[in-house]
Parts: C-alpha cells; sequence; structure tokens
C-alpha cells in the first residue's frame, strides 16, 4: 500500500491508498520537535495493527524541499533535515519520496482527472502556490522551484513586501491573505458595506459577487494580476489544463470568469483558448499525490 502525508502548519494528514483509492486517512497534529518521529511511529503502529505492507511513503512539506532534503523550513521548526535517512530508521525498506506541498496537491489533482497530458495547478490560499505536471511526474525544476508563481515579481503598483524578502509578489496581492490587505489598501477610496472587523477573503469575494464598489475593486486587481501571471505561465509551459484550488478558489465560476475575461486581455492568439477548471478533491489532494510520487 502506499501512504501519503501532507504536512501542514497545525495539522499532518495521512492517507493509506491502495489502486488510486483512499483506505483510510487520520491527521495527527504537527509538532515543533520529533515531528517526523511523531509521523512515522504512527504510520508504523496502523500499519502493524492491520497487516498493512507498505510499498512507500510520500510527503507533501509546506516549503522548499530537494531530494528528500530540507533546507529550512521555520514554520514547522526543521533545518538541514534529511527526510529518507530519517524515515529510514522506521522503515528501511520502502520507497521515500517528497516533495513541496504544492507540487503534491497538483499531481493529486492531476491523477483524479486521469484526461489530461500536463496540467498546472494555481493554489490560492494564505499564498499562492503552484505545481506543473507533466505525464503523471512532478517536473520539479533544476533547483526544486518549477511552480513557484506565488513569488513572480508583478504588482509595480502596490510593491507590498513579500515573506520571501522580494516586494511585489503575485502572493502580495492575489492570496487570501492579499485579498484582505488590499481591501484595507481601498477602504477610504471606495464605498463598502464590508465589516472589516470579521473581515476574510471569503467575505470580499462573496461582498464582490453582491456589487460591492471596494470589493470589486480589488477582486479585480488581484485576479488581473494572477490572469498576467498565468499568461506568463502558459506562454513558458503550455500546460493542457490550468486547475485551481485553494480556499479563495471556493468562490467559485464567478472567479473563473473573471480570470478568464482578464487571461484574453494578456493572451498570445495561439493561446487563447486556455482551460481553467476547480480543483475537486479538497484537502485530500495532496495525500494522494503524495502517495504517486514513484
Ligand atoms: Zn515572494
Amino acid at each position: 500500500m502506499r501512504v501519503g502525508v501532507d504536512v501542514g502548519g497545525t495539522t499532518v494528514k495521512i492517507g493509506f491508498i491502495d489502486k488510486g483509492e483512499f483506505v483510510h486517512t487520520y491527521a495527527i497534529k504537527t509538532t515543533k520537535t520529533d515531528l517526523f518521529d511523531n509521523i512515522c511511529k504512527s504510520i508504523k503502529e496502523y500499519a502493524e495493527e492491520n497487516n498493512i505492507t507498505i510499498e512507500g511513503i510520500g510527503f507533501g512539506m509546506p516549503g522548499h524541499v530537494g531530494n528528500n532534503y530540507i533546507d529550512r523550513l521555520p514554520n514547522i521548526g526543521l533545518a538541514d533535515f534529511n527526510i529518507e535517512a530519517h524515515v529510514k530508521k522506521y522503515f528501511p525498506n520502502v520507497i521515500i519520496k517528497s516533495t513541496n506541498d504544492a507540487n503534491a496537491a497538483a499531481l493529486g489533482e492531476y491523477l483524479n482527472e486521469h484526461k489530461y497530458n500536463s496540467a498546472y495547478m494555481i493554489t490560492l490560499g494564505t499564498g499562492v502556490g503552484g505545481g506543473y505536471i507533466v505525464d503523471g511526474k512532478v517536473v520539479e525544476g533544476f533547483n526544486n522551484n518549477t511552480g513557484e508563481i506565488g513569488h513572480m515579481v508583478i504588482d509595480f503598483e502596490h510593491n507590498y513586501k513579500c515573506s520571501c524578502g522580494l516586494s511585489g509578489c503575485l502572493e502580495t496581492v492575489s492570496s487570501a491573505t492579499g485579498l484582505v490587505r488590499l481591501a484595507y489598501e481601498y477602504k477610504n477610496k471606495f464605498k463598502s458595506n464590508i465589516d472589516f472587523d470579521n473581515i476574510t477573503a471569503k467575505e470580499v469575494c462573496d461582498k464582490a459577487k453582491e456589487g460591492d464598489e471596494l470589493a470589486c475593486r480589488v477582486v479585480d486587481f488581484a485576479m488581473d494580476k494572477l490572469a498576467l501571471a498565468i499568461s506568463y505561465v502558459v506562454l513558458t509551459v503550455n500546460p493542457e489544463v490550468i486547475i485551481l484550488g485553494g480556499g479563495v478558489a471556493d468562490a467559485g465560476d464567478f472567479l473563473i470568469d473573471i480570470i478568464q475575461k482578464k487571461y484574453q486581455q494578456y493572451a498570445h492568439y495561439a493561446v487563447t483558448n486556455l482551460n481553467i477548471i476547480h480543483a475537486k478533491l479538497g484537502n485530500k489532494a495532496g495525500m494522494l499525490g503524495a502517495a504517486y510520487l514513484w
């Protein structure tokens, strides 16, 4: 059986998967110390209790990972950490693979669709993640950084500082955090019914659907920059489909329609027929993708 592990900032989701189907899923807390010991012990315990033979374990990590090595992942307290060496202590004879969480989710959604040769997934959450899949494989790139469009420098108007150190990154305006940031920026410039005491990205999208002036301006700007980024992606790797996921994408066809319209303004004539679809697996995508990294 395959095991897919989706490591998040607060929980670790673990899925036992057989022939593409989830047999069992559960979650444990993300701990700042002994994280991989806790994960491995938990998997071992479940596998032994249920007489499961594990073929391999794949990990989706919340940050940069290359060749099973984590340089630094301060959000979960790991630095200079070799995943394979650590997991081998518990599972000496299984396949061990890892990638970042956006790539894992992209592969999961790609496999769930199983009708495209290539797909590019964009996740609009706290940040903006991306993953590029070709022929069932994650395209990692020379520095294992393919698909990191959240850090494409694209907004020269507000030029907000990004957590990565650059300014004007796509995720400073087009993520959930970005939508809220823009709403505050426009607060005194446009009329609005937004309740700023309880503001969320969902609230901004809901208000935009109702025609709220401020919310419409925010969504318009954020999706314009996203569409511009997508036009660069399409001219670079020309994927068969763009899959849109993450909390912000839950606003549904409303957002996809706006992105499509904006995209047409930037699209080269040969690539105007862009297919954008919704992610469908929700928080199971990362586990499925992680389990099929080999
Ligand atoms: Zn950045």
